[in-house]
């Protein structure tokens, strides 16, 4: 009955996730989930939050989860902005802070959700090419422009921008909003956090979906300018008063206050993306260095989808993009230690 729809959802194409599959016993590393359980301090706070108190709206600010998250990054509170997973925060950043007369910059290579953003909200925007290496070069980005958005490291190739390059970027645009989206940073990368109190122009996003385990729990956070954060919270409440809930307010304290466990598993992850390469490289693979918990990774004389195809009869699944550049691509989430040895066996199997 698409003849009831307001006009605009005829004309929008969403962002499509990666496969949740019904069965079990699948090696799923697809969505670049954390293979690790999160903190026992964040299931013991979830389990305590269980109570009567449900009948009850949340803090509508969740101030204790911002002072925590200000804290943890020695901000003030009125730097942070926090939302129902980063793709809220992203949604609000994109209609608060991206639309403008002049289009929105992002690479051709990106997070593709941002597309699909600008669809919604009607942001014009131009996508500037990585390099040949699937870098992104600063310098490329001189065009008349309204906004500049890009993740750090850069997904799906994982590739990481120097802190220094970012510095340079947020100087010859002092005048425009420049978004890092940093879901992947804490695998080898340096926060841009440390910015912020330098430049006005600058957001910061991060997410507790991958780092910290919590995907299932939808929290991600904003920091920045006070102006800009404010500009977030006028659309936060004018979409949604309640979007963080008791469990997601009170589990991602609890887990900004288990530092020993996150350093562990991103120790961890980082340790098996490295085994992992090495694998990858012996088998003739040609992979990205780096900086997330993945891996992007083509093969010289093996088709890219085909390669999908056979993990998957061997009940593994991971990432490929039907898109220009990056057809002969796949992206790799880092398992666990288990799940890493049943890959690089089955690739074994397969590139022979
Ligand atoms: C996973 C991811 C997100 C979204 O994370 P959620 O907090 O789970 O919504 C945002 N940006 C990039 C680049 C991502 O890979």
């Amino acid at each position: 009955m698409s003849q009831f729809w307001s006009p605009i959802v005829h004309s929008l194409t969403p962002y499509v996730p990666g496969e949740q599959p019904k069965v079990d016993k699948l090696i799923k590393l697809n969505t670049n989930e954390n293979p690790y359980p999160p903190s026992v301090k964040v299931i013991e706070t979830l389990k305590q939050v269980a109570d009567d108190k449900l009948r009850l709206y949340p803090d509508p600010n969740a101030d204790a989860l911002k002072q925590r998250i200000a804290d943890y990054y020695k901000v003030e509170r009125n730097q942070v902005f926090v939302g129902n997973g980063s793709d809220e925060v992203l949604a609000h950043t994109f209609q608060a802070l991206l639309k403008h007369e002049k289009p929105l910059l992002f690479p051709d290579i990106t997070y593709s959700f941002y597309p699909v953003y600008c669809g919604l909200f009607g942001i014009d925007y131009l996508t500037i090419p990585v390099n040949d290496e699937f870098a992104i070069n600063i310098n490329d980005y001189p065009q008349e422009s309204g906004a500049i958005i890009f993740p750090n490291p850069n997904a799906p190739t994982g590739k990481l921008l120097a802190l220094e390059d970012i510095r340079q970027l947020l100087r010859e645009h002092a005048h425009k909003v420049v978004v890092v989206d940093e879901a992947y940073i804490d695998f080898g990368g340096t926060s841009a956090i440390a910015l912020v109190n330098e430049f006005n122009n600058l957001i910061v996003i991060q997410t507790l979906s991958k780092s910290r385990s919590l995907a299932g729990l939808r929290v991600g956070f904003a920091i920045g300018h006070s102006a800009l954060i404010e500009g977030l919270e006028r659309v936060k409440n004018s979409f949604n008063s309640y979007p963080m809930d008791r469990f997601a307010i009170h589990g991602a304290i609890a887990s900004f206050d288990d530092e020993e466990s996150f350093q562990t598993t991103c120790q961890t992850i980082i340790d098996t993306r490295n085994e992992l390469t090495n694998t990858l490289e012996k088998l003739g693979f040609n992979v990205i260095p780096s900086a997330a918990n993945f891996v992007f990774a083509s093969h010289p004389e093996f088709d890219a989808e085909e390669i999908a195809q056979k993990l998957r009869d061997r009940a593994i699944i991971v990432r490929y993009f039907n898109k220009p550049r990056i057809d002969q691509y796949l992206r790799i989430t880092i398992g666990n230690n288990d799940e890493n040895t049943k890959l690089c066996a089955a690739l074994k199997e397969i590139i022979c």
